[in-house]
């Protein structure tokens, strides 16, 4: 064995041995409990993968081996997510074909992920922009066109100018295009394909009770799918006989407050009914609210503004005209575009009724029966007053007979609404999956592209621009753009838009159980056995998008029969952001960027893997610290001299004492305990402390259970070390192939003390206790003594004097 530790000699040697070894291959023995691990489908940048990404792909490396040792059958796949926008606007700012960069840029991250270490079987990579994979893309597209679930609308659509395509809501961050930030979306009228994915809003809603995810993530789907319960009411039009404003309302409950309505500036109605004398200034304002981004509308910060249209509605609670005012903060694609403003109820609506001198009725009071408080709105849910037949009902009981009289009166309904809108799937981009739709120029209109003509080819183009004329850069292609009706053979014309990206990332997780399949997406037995992913690794920044997206997907073959599972990701982790030693985010133009290459130059890869776990709780964001390398090498480096000494004292079986054996046994019981939660870093701070302990020891002092179960543990996180460690103990095999090493509960037991109990000073029990246990724990455990709680008789401890490993004296 080698005086030193040299990673650079033993790592490209041993990954270069297990690839030939195929060590990485999926298991095909299906009698054995399955484990699917899942990072994110990554988009390949040419920037290459960082040290922050490796904080993803280098812990679930962990788990996959971990899991191989603990007996699983492990499907550990990696491919490229590499259609949509990402990649066509890099290769568009780099003045070079997707085509060429795609293949270039996933070779080189793959490259770096086996530089690093980590095992994929690459047998399994797949590809979303090559012809076998996009071909079935458009069978689901086909799929959701048959079950209703695609289809073409006109809508005013999100719109970046830099882009030049539509965005989906979702792909709208801060008003800006979700790939430009600093390029607010304009709004274009478009028709467009969408996906009916409202229709599952209380399926993806209930269906998070399924899955084991963080819970701000669950939340943010919560909130962006909206659910919410209440009434939709119609109030007529004051002079204008059969006109009446509709809306939904959560609060039904305040009906009487109601002292004016608010229209959305686009609404139809505001043209109709705006008087002569107000017409102007209304005009105006509509205007301006068009030039006006939602997002901006809809800002909390912003001041409201609205202006009044003339006209009134009749409230048939109170019985009086209301005013109808119009205000930029309704949104027309939201409800029905108008709202009643109960400004004693709603601070929004408060603030707007005491800025233009509106009334402000008050119809809610607190539980406790004192006034509301007159500098604010009373939003929270009480006893109603100044309310007729409402009076004395509580908010919820109001709500009930506000929701009976209006259905006896034939003015309204309970109704559920969402914030969620169908998702638009369509986009104006070359590089896409091709949608699989042709417009028949006789009388089929619009024709599916029969499932054996799959796949429509994304025709080869050197000019790939987006045009900004709203139509796709595949209207420049006759070729591809004439065809013939699938149907009736008469002349026809291919549609020329792109699927989203996100279609090909709604369903790749099935793609791995079969990859090569050309009969299918997937074939059925091999999904059976392993879906749902076991465990999804991926950034947060997808709480919304591919996370809703390939949830409705999933439930979109569910009810097709096509799978037996509802959610495709039983366990979702976020892993934490990693930023640069500056505290910025990571980017080629602040020239911060730590790239794994440079790191495992200087260090190793299994000092990278290392720090990668070491450098602070998994799914919490960190700086980057090139010092915490250093650290992890020289661990490495103590960890050689330790086996190197062991080896070369013969290994000896040892003769152990009893603290030896009990830390090498604890050691495990932790180290295994905190991978199997994700706790990576106090994982391996286990087996630092371990280290520390047993070098002070003499070979035949640590023993060799101790030696060997110490470098199986260490096997997952520093593979290479582990691997050549292993070998130098006298194996012949791969420590890869090894079982995760088993610990006695018994002898793993904390060393015991006895604490003794005193009350006023007179001895009441002996407690058997852990060796360094909390005070808390302890004086807890003393106080709950039978014989301790009987001598007190239920007087409350004056004072507790704790002496660690000793004493708890209870003073009463
Ligand atoms: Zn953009
Ligand atoms: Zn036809």
């Amino acid at each position: 064995m080698d005086e030193r530790y040299d990673p650079t000699k033993i790592e490209p040697f041993w990954q270069a041995e297990w690839e030939r070894a195929h060590l990485y291959l999926t298991g095909e023995d299906r009698s054995r409990p399955k484990f699917y691990l899942l990072e994110m489908f990554p988009y390949p940048s040419g920037n290459g993968l960082s040290v922050g990404h490796l904080h993803n792909y280098v812990p679930s490396d962990v788990v996959g081996r971990f899991k191989r040792m603990t007996g699983y059958n492990v499907l550990h796949p990696m491919g490229w997510d590499a259609f949509g926008l990402p990649a066509e606007n890099e290769a568009l700012l780099k003045g070079l074909h997707p085509k060429q960069t795609v293949p270039q840029y996933a070779a080189n991250f793959k490259r770096q992920l086996k530089l690093s270490g980590c095992a994929y079987d690459w047998t399994r990579e797949i590809n979303s922009s090559e012809p076998d994979y996009y071909r079935w893309t458009q069978w689901f597209f086909l799929l959701l066109y048959q079950r209703g679930l695609a289809y073409r609308a006109v809508g005013s659509q999100w719109w970046c100018e830099q882009c030049r395509t539509i965005l989906a809501n979702e792909q709208v961050v801060n008003g800006c295009c979700w790939r430009h930030t600093e390029t607010p979306v304009t709004k274009k009228d478009l028709e467009q394909w969408y996906l009916r994915i409202t229709a599952y809003a209380d399926r993806l809603l209930a269906d998070l009770d399924l899955v084991d995810w963080p819970e701000p993530i669950k939340l943010m789907q919560r909130n962006w799918i909206g659910r919410s319960e209440g009434a939709e009411i119609a109030f007529a039009v004051a002079d204008h006989p059969g006109k009446e404003v509709r809306f939904f309302t959560t609060r039904p409950d305040t009906v009487f407050g109601v002292s004016f309505m608010v229209l959305a500036p686009e609404h139809p109605l505001v043209a109709e009914i705006t008087s002569g004398s107000q017409r102007a200034v209304v005009e105006e304002y509509v205007g301006q609210a068009r030039r006006q981004s939602e997002i901006e509308r809809l800002s909390t910060a912003k001041e409201k503004t609205g202006v009044f249209t003339g006209a009134h509605a009749y409230n048939p609670f109170a019985r009086k005209n209301i005013p109808i005012w119009i205000a930029d903060y309704v949104l027309m694609g939201y409800g029905t575009g108008a709202i009643m403003a109960a400004p004693g109820e709603d601070q929004r609506d408060f603030e707007f009724a005491t800025k233009y001198g509106l009334e402000v009725p008050r119809v809610t009071a607190p539980l406790d029966g004192s006034a509301p408080d007159p500098g604010s709105a009373f939003t929270e849910h009480g006893i109603t007053i100044n309310s007729d037949f409402l009076n004395g009902l509580t908010t919820a009981d109001a709500v009930k007979a506000v929701l009976r009289w209006i259905e006896e009166q034939g003015i309204g309904r309970p109704t559920v609404t969402y914030r969620m809108r169908d998702w638009l799937i369509s986009r104006q981009r070359y590089w896409g999956a091709p949608i699989p739709i042709v417009y028949c120029q006789r009388t089929c209109g619009i024709v599916p592209v029969p499932e054996d003509q799959l796949p429509v080819l994304l025709p080869d183009m050197k000019d790939y621009q987006p045009s900004g004329t709203g139509r796709s850069p595949l209207a420049n292609v006759p070729e591809f753009v004439n065809t013939t009706c699938p149907q009736c053979g008469g002349p026809a014309e291919r549609e020329t838009d792109t699927l989203d990206g996100f279609a090909c990332s709604s369903w790749y997780f099935l793609r791995f159980a079969s990859p090569h399949d050309d009969r299918a997406p997937f074939e059925r037995a091999s999904v059976d056995y392993w879906l749902p992913v076991d465990l999804y690794v991926g950034g947060a920044e997808h709480a919304v998008m591919h996370l809703l997206y390939a949830r409705m997907w999933t439930k979109v073959m569910f009810d097709a029969g096509l799978i037996n599972f509802k959610e495709p990701f039983s366990v979702l982790r976020n892993q934490g952001m990693v930023w640069a030693a500056d505290g910025q985010k990571m980017s080629k133009s602040r020239g911060n960027v730590v790239t794994p290459d440079s790191m495992i130059g200087k260090y190793g890869a299994d000092a990278l893997r290392l720090w990668e776990l070491f450098m602070g709780p998994f799914e919490e964001p960190t700086n980057w610290n090139e010092d915490g390398v250093t650290g992890t090498a020289r661990f490495l480096t103590r960890v050689w001299t330790m086996v190197r000494r062991y080896v070369e004292a013969g290994c000896p079986p040892g003769s152990p004492s009893t603290e030896t054996v009990r830390r090498a046994h604890k050691t495990i019981q932790i180290v295994t305990d905190h991978i199997e939660r994700q706790r990576f870093n106090t994982a391996l701070a286990a087996l630092m402390d371990q280290l520390n302990y047993a070098t002070r020891l003499e070979p035949n002092a640590i023993g060799g259970f101790a030696i060997e179960s110490f470098v199986l543990m260490l096997a997952p996180m520093a593979p290479h070390i582990a691997e050549e460690l292993w070998r130098a103990l006298g194996h012949d095999h791969s420590v890869h192939l090894e079982s995760w090493p088993k610990y006695d509960p018994d002898l793993a037991r904390d060393e015991l003390v006895t604490v003794v109990v005193q009350i006023n000073g007179k001895v009441r029990d002996r407690l058997q206790v852990a060796a360094g246990a909390t005070e808390e724990a302890n004086t807890a455990k003393a106080l709950a003594s039978a014989s301790v709680q009987r001598h007190l008789d239920g007087k409350p401890p004056k004072k507790i004097v704790y002496v660690p490993d000793k004493l708890v004296s209870i003073v009463v």
